[in-house]
């Protein structure tokens, strides 16, 4: 899922409120200016080309994909599942149970055999497809662990996804960090890339230099980072991680092909690196709560997107909170008191 407008927009210029700020945030400060200071060509851009629904698409030799009838604010046309391989295939999250988009997959795999379905996150627009292609198919899911959060929930803290959650997927095999599934012609590696959900998985695809990257880097938007289930620390660890691997394309879970990855991975740390001192400069400024912080970084947001405006603030707290650059009563949470540290 992506965090569809807020982040399209709008960054204050980055001018320091330095008061306030202890002795090691004022060390930081030249280091995060300066590594905000990237060219132009390091600028966020978002490609919105709109791959169609409803129908299987040859995207390479080795790749099909049919974009499920999902679409929506944060899951733009709809999630994005993809057959790999010929005769022997692999399904990469079969998506929703949704029963026109799985009649779909089974008519694209006539002939075949599905020997594995992957599955990159226990969101609901992701895994649950998983359990209904393998009654039909008899595929063995594998991929990323049962659903778990980055951290606990605090006292009183409710996760605010858990609707958008997937609780009852359970892999027959859990993929962890370069473990790889196989058929004719083609080999997928899992890389563990944590941060939109604490299981979060991509696949490699070197036969095509290809990473199928889900909803960490997508072309369209930039992705949700809520905590408990997400984290910003481990999301930014996560790009990276990602920076020099050789792939040339990335296949998102959402929206068209990130065609760049390498730039789009550089433009995302820049991106988060200046929305991170955006945050530090209210809260110098005097600003102790999400929705003021909401408020004075985002300029002219629709009333529709606040709530997700205040999660990736809350993300961004969560983790300065972490690194002690800013203070906080017990557990960082939605309705925190927020200050110098
Ligand atoms: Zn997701």
């Amino acid at each position: 899922m992506g965090e569809t407008a807020i982040d399209g927009g709008v960054q204050r210029s980055i001018g320091w409120a330095r008061a306030g700020l202890k002795n090691e945030a004022r060390r930081l400060l030249p280091k995060l200016l300066t590594s905000s200071r990237i060219s132009m060509a390091d600028d966020l851009v978002f490609d919105t080309d709109q791959p169609p629904a409803g129908r299987c698409e040859p995207l390479t030799p080795l790749v099909r994909r049919i974009v499920a009838p999902n679409s929506g604010p944060v899951t733009f046309t709809g999630t994005c599942t993809y057959i790999v391989g010929r005769g022997q295939v692999a399904v990469i999250d079969p998506g929703p149970d949704s029963p026109e988009h799985l009649a779909l997959i089974q008519e694209a795999v006539r002939g075949e055999t599905v020997t594995h379905i992957l599955v990159s996150h226990t969101h609901r627009d992701h895994s649950p497809g998983a359990r209904v292609l393998q009654a039909a198919t008899g595929g063995r899911i594998v991929g990323c662990s049962a659903h778990r959060a980055a951290r606990s929930l605090g006292a009183g803290e409710v996760s605010v996804l858990e609707a958008s959650t997937d609780r009852d997927y359970a892999p027959d095999e859990e993929m962890r960090e370069d473990d790889t599934v196989e058929g004719p012609g083609w080999r997928l590696t899992a890389v563990e890339t944590p941060g939109h959900m604490a299981n979060h998985l991509a696949f490699a695809l070197p036969q095509e230099s290809t990473l199928f990257s889900a909803d960490h880097v997508m072309a369209w938007n930039t992705t949700v980072i809520a905590p408990p289930d997400g984290s910003m620390g481990a999301f930014m660890a996560s790009l990276d991680k990602l920076r020099g691997r050789d792939e040339t394309l990335y296949w998102p879970g959402h929206g068209g092909p990130v065609r760049e990855p390498q730039r789009m991975v550089r433009a995302l740390i820049h991106h988060r690196r200046q929305r991170e001192a955006s945050i530090l400069n209210r809260i110098a400024a005097g600003d102790r709560t999400i929705p003021a912080i909401v408020a004075a970084i985002y300029a002219n947001l629709k009333p529709a997107l606040v709530g997700a405006a205040g999660l990736s603030v809350f993300a961004h707290l969560e983790d300065l909170v972490e690194r002690g650059l800013v203070a906080t009563e017990g557990t960082p949470t939605l309705q925190g008191v927020y200050r110098p540290a």
